[in-house]
């Protein structure tokens, strides 16, 4: 399937490969770039997304807590009841083991990327029916709602884990999460408390930011939304002609003649006003190597990045669909 994975000794090769190829292709910024506008009609809709994603991000964030942290409940049960019995294999001790601290991480990770990306999600919605076209914004917003959701989540948390949680498990993650808040009469918030809030909050800055930073792309012209088009990919020897051409600029209305299998290594992606018909061209390449690592297993580094990027004229973005839409439309 995959017919263009190279192989290579040791991660470092591959490693070094893949700086070889960054060097022979940088990366290059997008030719998009957003105006920033903020119509005076979009401000209402911001705050309400503001408020309505700090309410989100905190559902979002306890039920993943909840549904993972229950189920991550029986591999440590199963855990603690081995270490307490000392009757089980070794091995099979150490593969539940893994099973429960990979669950523990998965829970964690998961309560804060959910919350971020919720929140991130709702602003950006509530932005782009008012065509806000500031990502500054948008994150500002997104992080205010996000730490919003946060102590809203730790306290939905703190509920759960009185709730359900007993014995040494309940003392740790009292620990963890508090009991109470500030200013609320009886708090408990140890110096791990504070920690694990940070780390919340750095995680869910995480997912907000890679959320917001795929904002839809809009027509200054038009005032519209653009849509994104799948392409099929192209050949590496392709992509690196693309690029060149892109940065000479010769590129723009350029579009035919590409050859196209569908698996190479470059992926082109498409962005077209539904108006105007004018957009833009990304071209990303897909850096992919095998390797063996330090414990013989089989292993694959990837990695992706922007090649060429340009603006492109109606007639432009019909010509690279002509040749590259993925899905051509059955009239
Ligand atoms: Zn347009």
């Amino acid at each position: 399937m995959e017919s263009h994975l190279r192989r290579f000794r040791s991660r470092e090769e591959a490693l070094a490969a893949c700086a070889r190829w960054k060097q022979f292709l940088p990366v290059v910024p997008s030719a998009y770039q957003p105006s920033g506008i903020v119509p005076a009609e979009a401000w209402p809709l911001l705050l309400l997304g503001a408020a309505l994603g700090a309410g989100a991000g905190a559902l979002a964030g306890t039920l993943v807590f909840a549904v993972a942290g229950g189920l991550t409940a029986v591999p440590v049960g199963l855990l603690v009841a081995i270490v307490e019995g000392r009757v089980i294999p070794i091995y099979f001790t150490l593969i539940v083991g893994c099973i429960a601290v990979a669950a523990v991480i998965a829970t964690y990770v998961g309560t804060f990327a959910a919350l971020g990306t919720a929140v991130a999600k709702v602003v950006a919605y509530f932005g782009q029916m008012g065509k806000s076209r500031s990502t500054t914004i948008a994150l500002v917003l997104s992080l205010l709602s996000s730490a919003t959701a946060l102590l809203m989540c730790f306290l939905a948390v703190q509920l759960i884990i009185a709730r359900v949680a007993s014995g040494p498990t309940h003392e740790f993650l009292d620990v963890l999460f508090g009991r109470g808040f500030i200013g609320m009469g009886a708090y408990q918030w140890s110096p791990l408390t504070w920690i694990n809030l940070m780390t919340g909050f750095a995680l869910a800055v995480y997912f907000t930011r890679k959320t917001t930073s795929n904002a839809p792309r809009f027509c200054e012209r038009c005032e519209q939304f653009m849509d994104e088009h799948e392409m099929l990919r192209i050949s590496f020897e392709e992509a690196v002609n693309w690029a060149q051409g892109l940065r000479d600029e010769s590129m723009a209305q350029y579009g035919g003649g590409m050859l196209a299998d569908g698996t190479g290594l470059g992926l082109p992606k498409v962005f077209e006003c539904p108006i105007c018909g004018a957009g833009y061209l990304d071209l990303y390449l897909n850096f992919k190597a095998g390797f063996y690592d330090e414990n013989g297993a089989s292993s694959i580094a990837e990695e992706s990045w922007m090649i060429g990027s340009c603006a492109l004229t109606r007639e432009g973005v019909e010509n690279i669909k002509s040749w590259l839409l993925k899905e051509k439309p059955s009239t």
